[in-house]
């Protein structure tokens, strides 16, 4: 199946409001796209992405990820990887080994290869080496990027990767995202800002309150090309 197909996806937080978090909203990822979830905030996006990771359920609609249908509470797919606000690190354990003991955590051997090339992909660099503690809130989310990557998932998931994150890392982040999609991966990516998706991403959804406003390669969506 294709990395992720989702058809008719509904979602209110509560039944008594009329407000739709997310309605109606179908669309698919092809292999090797980078596709960014593009609104403004409370456009429905972070609720979208929570239920593609299994975390939050559906009213009414159908998630099929690599052909397979997801389902709050099951076990989400090794083949997925996702990043969310707020992961918490050892601040005394270096970058490295945050990530080894993360690793090791998930059942993984020590030493396997896809680990030595997610972190190559996510470009951390001398940093890994230093402790957590002594890092910048954008270093720490550059960390937990990394993380979500580690296993080289070939779906990659990434909420809002480049809040809090300053000019010169978020144009590293859109290099990182390249790199990992260009391993025939795929990445999807949300963010309220266009001029952050337009050079990364092949692909745009965009979403204004809940409801899909334009689906299409970004070219297309920007007028270019
Ligand atoms: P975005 O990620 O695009 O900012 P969200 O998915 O966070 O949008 O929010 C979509 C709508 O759902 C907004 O109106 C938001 O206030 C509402 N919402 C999000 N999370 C919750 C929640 N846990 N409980 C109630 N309403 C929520
Ligand atoms: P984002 O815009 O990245 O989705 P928000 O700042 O809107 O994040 O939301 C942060 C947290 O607050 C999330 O856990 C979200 O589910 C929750 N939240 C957002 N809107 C509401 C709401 N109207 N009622 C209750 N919780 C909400």
């Amino acid at each position: 199946g294709v990395p992720l197909e989702i058809t008719g996806l509904t979602k209110k937080y509560a039944r008594s409001t009329d407000r739709y978090a997310v309605r109606d909203l179908s669309f698919r990822v092809e292999k090797g796209q980078v596709l960014g979830l593009l609104g403004p905030n409370g456009a429905g996006k972070t609720t979208t992405l929570r239920m593609l990771m299994g975390l939050i359920r559906p009213d009414e609609g159908e998630i099929r990820v690599f052909g397979h249908a997801i389902r709050p509470g099951a076990p989400v797919l090794s083949r997925v990887g996702a990043f969310v606000e707020g992961a918490g690190f050892l601040p005394h354990l270096s970058g490295r080994e945050n990530l080894e003991l993360y690793w090791r955590a998930t059942g993984r051997p020590a030493g396997d290869a896809r680990m030595e090339e997610a972190l190559e992909i996510a470009g951390l660099g001398d940093a890994l080496a230093r402790a957590v503690r002594t890092y910048s809130q954008g270093m720490r989310q550059r960390l937990a990027i990394a993380q979500a990557m580690l296993g080289l998932p070939d779906l990659l998931i990434l909420d809002e990767p480049t809040n809090g994150l300053d000019p010169p890392q978020i144009r590293e982040m859109r290099d990182v995202m390249i790199r990992y999609a260009a391993g025939g991966r795929t990445v999807i990516v949300s963010s309220h800002l266009l001029s952050e998706v337009e050079q990364s991403c092949t692909h745009l959804v965009v979403m204004d309150r809940g409801q899909l406003v334009q689906a299409g390669p970004v070219a297309e969506i920007t007028g270019e090309g």
